[in-house]
């Protein structure tokens, strides 16, 4: 993408609202403009990033063997009337009418609507598991929303849920999305830490948010230190082998969001204990048969009698992602992105526009970048070059191209890492060589 074509509206201002550095750099680089409070537009830079997490996210539910679908943004009330969450939702449901005065409302969450389309077609423990999820805008009406996309009101949600026939069998699903979701973060470079988080009235240990710890995040947790440098799962996962050895080795260690903490447990840990502020980015639940009872969604067992199924629901904020992988991996100068999730992988800069060799060696680069699959975009604009380097550490590619007369005398380009700020010259082949992907 050249740079002169592509829609990239830059701030040279700091937004005087924007309280912190993933909402200040999201609105300087051009990547989000606000619609309303809490509501945000995805302009091209963003939506690239979003895109692009979201697809690690799919990637990684596919392969723990969930099927995608979607569900509508909008909702019968009727479903959550039966529920009993129509009146508990309160202030924070967005409530519709339609034309002929139904009641409406932009989902929360979809818990009662996968619950009705389960139970319009499953009627047999032979069916069982099913495992589904959508990625769709939610609607939740916030007291504060602040922080840019990461408490907003419209936000992005991956949701996932499981229908099992019992304890046992809901154990296995909720295992499945621990494991995925560790590897889900793991590939933008996040550590996210599995935390024990509230299970509700129907109590238990299945239900865990996972935290990223970060200066800005909104509540305060306690992890033991392992974690902080615990390796990561990175060989393959047999989704269908028994997970739960592996999850214990994560859930053994103490790790608590800020209502569960224990006081006597954190005296314990001594100098192991780590307490810091934590980001949620997701958040898995064991919730039992609580909207299966409510709700009528009955199997057929083996022996024949009805019951009501074990279902499980796990969310990721994929939009609050952007925001958050911005506060981990920032500095003075703008953004950082991790490679996986970055806008394009190389910035391509032509320090002087009109020079004819610098045109034909960044037209040549450009070229062949492409071709190799690399994402560029290509700073074609007729600027100072002191702007062009500012706007490209803004906007925080993870590599730098710097085409100048000067060293193209000598055949050389720079080539410069946005995370470690280190320059190499290089001949122009050995740059295609180093970025070839
Ligand atoms: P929180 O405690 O942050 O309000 P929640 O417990 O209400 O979140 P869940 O219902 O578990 O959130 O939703 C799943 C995920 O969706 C969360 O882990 C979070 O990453 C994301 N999320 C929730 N609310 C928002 C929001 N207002 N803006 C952006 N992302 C959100
Ligand atoms: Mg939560």
């Amino acid at each position: 993408m050249r740079l002169t074509k592509f829609f990239l509206p830059t701030l040279k201002e700091t937004p005087a609202e924007a309280q912190i550095a993933s909402h200040r750099l999201m609105l300087r680089a051009g990547a989000i403009r606000q619609a309303s409070a809490g509501i945000y537009s995805w302009l091209p830079l963003g939506f690239r990033v979003l895109k692009k997490i979201e697809q690690i996210v799919r990637e990684e539910q596919d392969a723990a063997g969930f099927q995608e679908m979607l569900m509508p943004t909008i909702q019968p009330a009727e479903l959550w009337r039966e529920s009993g969450r129509y009146d508990d939702y309160g202030k924070e449901m967005l409530r519709i009418q339609d034309r002929h005065e139904r009641d409406m409302l932009f989902g929360p969450t979809n818990e009662e609507l996968i619950t009705d389309i389960f139970r319009a077609s499953v009627r047999s423990y032979r069916d069982l598991p099913q495992l589904l999820y959508h990625i769709q805008w939610k609607f939740r009406d916030e007291v504060r929303p602040r922080f840019g996309v990461m408490r907003g009101r419209e936000f992005l949600m991956k949701d996932s849920y499981s229908f099992d026939l019992d304890y046992e069998a809901a154990k296995r699903s909720y295992n499945k999305m621990f494991i995925a979701y560790l590897r889900t973060f793991e590939r933008m470079g996040l550590k996210a830490i599995p935390m024990r988080a509230d299970s509700g009235p129907i109590g238990g240990d299945m239900s865990h948010e996972f935290v990223i710890l970060a200066e800005t995040g909104e509540s305060e947790v306690g992890c033991h230190r392992d974690f902080i440098d615990m390796d990561w799962i990175s060989s393959d996962i047999g989704y269908e082998d028994d997970l739960q050895p592996l999850v214990d080795g994560f859930t053994a260690k103490y790790a608590a969001t800020d209502d569960q903490r224990d006081g006597e447990q954190e005296k314990a840990l001594g100098d192991d204990l780590v307490v810091g502020r934590g980001i949620e980015v997701g958040h898995i639940f064991h919730f039992g048969n609580k909207y299966s009872k409510a709700m009528n969604a009955l199997v057929t067992g083996p022996d024949g009698a009805d019951v009501a199924v074990e279902m499980g629901s796990y969310g990721i904020g994929v939009s609050r992602l952007v925001g958050a992988i911005i506060e981990a991996f920032h500095d003075d100068d703008g953004i950082i992105w991790p490679e996986p999730v970055a806008p394009f992988r190389v910035g391509l800069i032509n320090i002087k526009v009109g020079d004819d060799a610098c045109a034909e060696a960044c037209g040549n680069l450009y070229e062949a970048l492409q071709a190799g699959g690399v994402e560029v975009l290509y700073d074609d604009r007729d600027l100072r070059p002191g702007v062009k380097f500012a706007g490209m550490d803004l906007i925080g590619l993870p590599w730098q191209v710097v085409v100048g007369p000067r060293g193209l005398k000598n055949g050389l380009v720079e080539l410069k890492e946005r995370k470690t700020g280190e320059r190499q010259e290089l001949s122009i082949e050995s740059v295609l060589a180093r970025l070839a992907t």
